[in-house]
């Protein structure tokens, strides 16, 4: 196969077909390299894919600088999530997290029996890792911090976020949600883990590999901590298909691909923070790929607009500021977007 480039792998603009900007997928992906990778492995399809696990482990734990024990896949960072809520609940009690952040996956936490309690964000829409701390009691199990925080975009600052990790350890476990991390600067936490067995990271190829469909995400923990969420699994490491773990380890590979995609979501964020501060929106700074602004000064009706362009956005997290979050697609896209909120 002709690895094709960045651009022959925009998804085709058919015209009936909606411009996606609601569940912060890769408009552009998977990389070139993963696409070859998953089309040979479908011949391997009648076999079951634990050699390949294992090296995908490897190549991630490599990517990490941990080791291939501080490493578990799933079908999806969501498995891992489900995973993580399932041994917070082991023992009842509760788990903390913001309002507003990244809460689908805890909606079996009633059934569980684990109850949630919620933070609010501060002013500037950062996760407020003071009154986290202060919010742990008895009964607390686990912290959730979604890192870069979506919808918001916001992102901790390390330093507050490393002594935060430091002291709520010493009670609780600390779930960092990494799915956003590719898309800032910012060094991921994976490299505490084995210092600590109540960090539990988790990462997701979902996003910048562009490769949601295909369902690849881990969490990155301490040895003896993998094996508790693993206990939890009748069969470790059968969740990832033989095409997926084939698509994720090419796409570890694809720096340029990643390089690309950075980039094109960096200018494409930039245009449209700008398009919509001059329509006097109020924009989160973001750093992600996607964007949390306020409809409090929109005089029409945002969404009848997105339907007429027959484009989907997401909903409003807060009343109060009317605060929505739209994904950064391609640049067509947002100028499409751009021109139906107009
Ligand atoms: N974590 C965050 C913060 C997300 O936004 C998402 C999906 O949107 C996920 C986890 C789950 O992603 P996946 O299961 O595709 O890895």
């Amino acid at each position: 196969f002709a690895n094709p480039s960045v651009e022959e792998c925009f998804l085709p603009n058919l015209d009936k077909s909606p411009i996606l900007l609601r569940s912060n997928e890769n408009p552009y992906g998977p990389s070139p390299l993963a696409r070859t990778a998953m089309a040979k492995s479908v011949n391997s399809s009648n076999r079951y894919g634990w050699n390949l696990a294992s090296e995908l482990i490897t190549a991630i734990a490599k990517k990490n600088n941990v080791q291939d024990n501080n490493i578990l896949l799933g079908a999806g960072s969501t498995e891992i999530l489900d995973l993580v809520l399932q041994y917070s609940a082991l023992n009842k009690g509760n788990f903390i997290m913001a309002e507003t952040t990244y809460n689908y996956w805890t909606a079996p936490s009633e059934k569980l029996g684990i109850k949630k309690i919620t933070v609010p964000l501060t002013e500037d829409k950062k996760h407020d890792l003071t009154a986290m701390l202060q919010a742990i009691n008895a009964d607390t199990k686990m912290i959730y911090i979604c890192n870069p925080n979506n919808p918001t975009g916001t992102i901790c600052d390390r330093e507050k976020l490393v002594s935060f990790i430091k002291e709520a350890t010493k009670k609780v476990i600390v779930f960092i949600d990494e799915a956003y991390i590719d898309f800032t600067k910012e060094e991921s936490l994976s490299n505490l883990v084995s210092e600590n067995k109540n960090l539990i990271i988790t990462k997701t190829f979902s996003k910048m590999y562009g490769m949601a469909g295909a369902r690849v995400g881990y969490a990155v923990a301490h040895s003896a901590t993998i094996e508790e969420l693993n206990g939890l699994k009748s069969s470790p490491d059968s969740s990832v298909s033989v095409v997926s773990a084939s698509g994720a380890l090419a796409s570890l590979q694809d720096e340029n691909f990643v390089k690309q995609v950075y980039a094109d979501n960096e200018a494409v964020k930039k245009y449209t923070i700008e398009k919509l501060t001059q329509l006097n929106l109020t924009c989160i700074p973001s750093h992600s790929n996607f964007v949390y602004f306020s409809l409090n000064n929109y005089q029409k009706d945002y969404f009848k607009q997105l339907e007429n362009h027959n484009i989907q956005g997401t909903k409003i997290y807060e009343e109060n500021g009317k605060w929505t979050r739209i994904t950064i697609g391609t640049m067509k896209e947002m100028q499409q977007f751009i021109e139906a909120i107009n």
